[in-house]
């Protein structure tokens, strides 16, 4: 049995952690400086802890739980990882070059329990949740990648958090909260709120459990479908939840966090891409403190399902914003690398 990260800790368990093992109070913050801020995966790098510290917590504790297996970048500058975990289990994470920031895309699940029909994680099911020091790992990751390869032009910006990896983020509510304490606490990662943005298929528990912990991060939902019968069709797990109080949940943490609600629609031919969706699509959009984002399927290899030709695509942009509803045409990046939804991993997965 591999131990718990220490990673996993919110900054705050650390104080009581190094007192019981006989260490000074202020170790914790410098333990704290060097998970969060010094990314670092190796005892031997702990170098102001006192040996006997060190050794203890090793007995205790890993600090690395994820292994680089795969670094591939691609011709936009998108990097995809894959990464090992200790049972051998594989996630991805990618950052994404901005103008001005880089955007990390981290994973939440091995696998997925929602079954969105167009989504390549949700094959093969739910393996299982991620800990919470394997969330905030990806980010320790990627960012020693980073500061060993920098993308020129974007100086010491801050990156920003999408939780639009592998996973259901609010179906792995044994790690999602402390992920999120961890990244926006002072001792943490110290995030600003505006820089991480939880993404969501809609479980109407999640949602709530989402509202009542009051994270004041952004929140981008995916539909799926403009009626309960559409999106059943294409996401039938968080279908189960009606479109009605989905909106509903939405509309009341977008009036929370005080930021609205980005809803993600995702465009496939012939089956999300009618005009008659992109109406009702508006209709929804505009009952509440909402923005859309469009996002052309980015097809799966074994897949019959296809994207919208960039004329439908802009068809159905143009119902929208003549009906006044903000909106962004997303196209997913690093396209040449499997860098969307879980593909890196499944094309591993199939050989
Ligand atoms: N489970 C969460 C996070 C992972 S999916 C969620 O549903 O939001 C992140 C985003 O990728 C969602 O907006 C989802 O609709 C979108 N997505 C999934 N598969 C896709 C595909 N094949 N092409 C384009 N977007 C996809």
């Amino acid at each position: 049995m591999a131990k718990p990260l220490l990673r996993s800790l919110v900054p705050g368990e650390l104080g009581p952690l190094v007192t019981e093992l006989g260490g000074e109070a202020y170790r914790a913050r410098q333990l704290a400086g060097w998970l969060h801020e010094h990314d670092a995966l190796a005892w031997d790098e702990l170098r102001n802890i006192p040996r006997p510290l060190r050794d203890a917590l090793a007995g205790r504790y890993d600090l690395q739980g994820l292994a680089p297996l795969e670094r591939q970048v691609s011709t936009d500058g998108t990097r995809k990882f894959l990464f090992s975990l200790r049972d051998g289990q594989t996630v991805e994470s990618v950052i994404i070059p901005m103008e001005n920031h880089a955007t990390f895309c981290l994973s939440t699940q091995v696998g997925c329990a929602m079954a969105c029909r167009f989504c390549a994680t949700a094959r093969g099911g739910l393996v299982r949740n991620l800990e919470a020091g394997e969330i905030l790992e990806q980010i320790t990751h990627l960012r020693r990648d980073l500061a060993a390869d920098p993308v020129p032009g974007h100086g010491e910006r801050q990156f920003n958090a999408v939780f639009m990896g592998m996973g259901e983020p609010l179906d792995n509510w044994a790690a999602l909260p402390a992920a999120l304490h961890t990244m926006l606490a002072e001792d943490g990662l110290a995030m600003s709120k505006r820089r991480v943005q939880v993404s969501t298929s809609g479980p109407g528990d999640g949602l709530r459990r989402l509202l009542a912990l009051a994270p004041g991060v952004g929140l981008t939902l995916s539909l799926g479908g403009t009626t309960d019968e559409e999106r059943r069709k294409l996401m039938p797990v968080p279908g189960r939840t009606p479109l009605a109080e989905v909106i509903d949940l939405g509309a009341r943490y977008a009036r929370q966090s005080g930021r609205r609600t980005t809803i993600a629609w995702v465009l496939i031919a012939g089956q999300t891409d009618q005009a008659e969706q992109a109406r009702r699509l508006a209709k929804l959009a505009g009952s509440g403190p909402f923005k859309v984002n469009l996002i052309p399927l980015n097809a799966l290899d074994d897949d019959a399902q296809e994207p919208p030709t960039p004329s439908t695509v802009l068809a159905f942009q143009d119902i929208l914003t003549r009906a006044g509803i903000d909106n962004t045409i997303r196209l997913s990046g690093g396209r040449d690398i499997a860098a969307a939804c879980g593909q890196l991993r499944r094309r591993r997965l199939t050989g």
